[in-house]
């Protein structure tokens, strides 16, 4: 039986890999932070086949003694603060954590692996909040990397260490720089969530309007049930490498307000939606549009799940969802 440690357990990703690999009959170790997470019962009741180990990845002996806990044959690194705006207040503690965690995983591996480092296969998160300032359209695994916040920063030393231990060690170390992917386990802070739940309690009545910051820029958004599989994809494969995950179609904020309203029946959204400098960003990534024809020729993997599909997805969940919290 496979096993497998994921970082970030409690985030939207670490609950569809779980999914995803506790379905392909590995044995799955979870690494959890802090004294009482507010997401330990989350994890639990999602995927109760999970082995929670506390651990943090600012704590490097905590990260030895995970990996020994679970002695796992495959590394999946998705824990971050993964928040763009909060990135630019908390500079210091995204680049230990989102940056620095990296080398303090990367390093527990080879200490804990030893002359027998092909026995541990790792997947970095990258992001493609690193191309940032966009320096060719569509972005592919060549593109200048051009980040444009503290979190862009971090996300781009990790992607760079983790293909240094490749290189400098043969570590089978991949890196997956996947675009934006939403789902309804998404966190209301990002863009795509706090649409689909704003316009969900409109519907209902529990609320009036949404403020919003930038309505133009642009993403290539995806369905993280689908992003996940590409994740595993890449440790299967003989050698190790760097993988755009995308669905090669773009959108705008515009747009994700166009198909969240016409799901509730609202075609003129504009006296729904308020403006504040609040919610816009010290420096903006404008567009992002992924190129994936590395992931669908090598790892053969195609997303599923399309841009009007995964909104009415989530949309509808936050109908249930709203509905039962208020208790209508
Ligand atoms: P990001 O691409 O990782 O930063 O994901 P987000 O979902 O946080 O933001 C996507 C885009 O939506 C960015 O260009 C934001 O500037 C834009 N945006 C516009 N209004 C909002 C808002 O109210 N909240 C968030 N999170 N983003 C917003």
């Amino acid at each position: 039986m496979p096993r497998a440690l994921i970082t970030g357990i409690t985030g939207q990703d670490g609950l569809y890999l779980s999914e995803l690999l506790l379905s392909k009959g590995y044995e799955v170790y979870g690494l959890i932070r802090g004294q009482n997470n507010p997401k330990l019962e989350l994890v639990r009741h999602t995927v109760p086949g999970v082995h929670l180990v506390t651990g943090d990845l600012t704590d490097m002996s905590s990260l030895l003694r995970a990996l020994n806990v679970a002695q796992p044959d495959e590394v999946y690194n998705l824990g971050a603060i993964s928040f763009v705006a909060y990135s630019w207040d908390n500079a210091h503690v995204t680049s230990d954590v989102t940056g620095q965690g990296v080398l303090n995983i990367l390093e527990a591996i080879r200490l804990y692996a030893g002359d027998d480092l092909g026995k541990v296969r790792f997947y970095q998160a990258s992001s493609s909040e690193m191309f940032g300032k966009v320096q060719e359209v569509p972005q592919r695994e060549s593109t200048l990397l051009w980040p444009r916040s503290p979190y862009g920063v971090a996300k781009v030393f990790g992607h760079y260490m983790t293909i240094n231990y490749r290189e400098s060690y043969g570590m089978h170390a991949s890196s997956g720089i996947l675009f934006n992917h939403e789902s309804p386990r998404r966190g209301p802070e990002f863009v795509t969530r706090k649409v689909t739940q704003a316009v969900a309690r409109i519907k209902l009545g529990l609320q009036d309007d949404i403020t919003m910051g930038n309505l133009d820029a642009k993403r290539d958004w995806g369905f993280a049930g689908d992003y996940v599989e590409a994740m595993w994809r890449m440790l299967q494969q003989d050698e190790a490498d760097d993988y755009v995950v995308a669905t090669g179609e773009t959108h705008s904020i515009r747009e994700l307000l166009d198909v969240a309203f016409n799901r509730i029946g609202i075609d003129e959204w504009q006296s729904y939606v308020k403006q504040d400098p609040r919610f816009m960003r010290p420096a903006e990534v404008e567009l992002l549009i992924g190129d994936p024809a590395k992931a669908q020729e090598k790892l053969g993997w195609k997303p599923k799940v399309g841009f009007e599909e995964l909104v009415t997805m989530m949309v509808d969940n936050d109908l249930v969802e709203q509905r039962a919290l208020a208790g209508i």
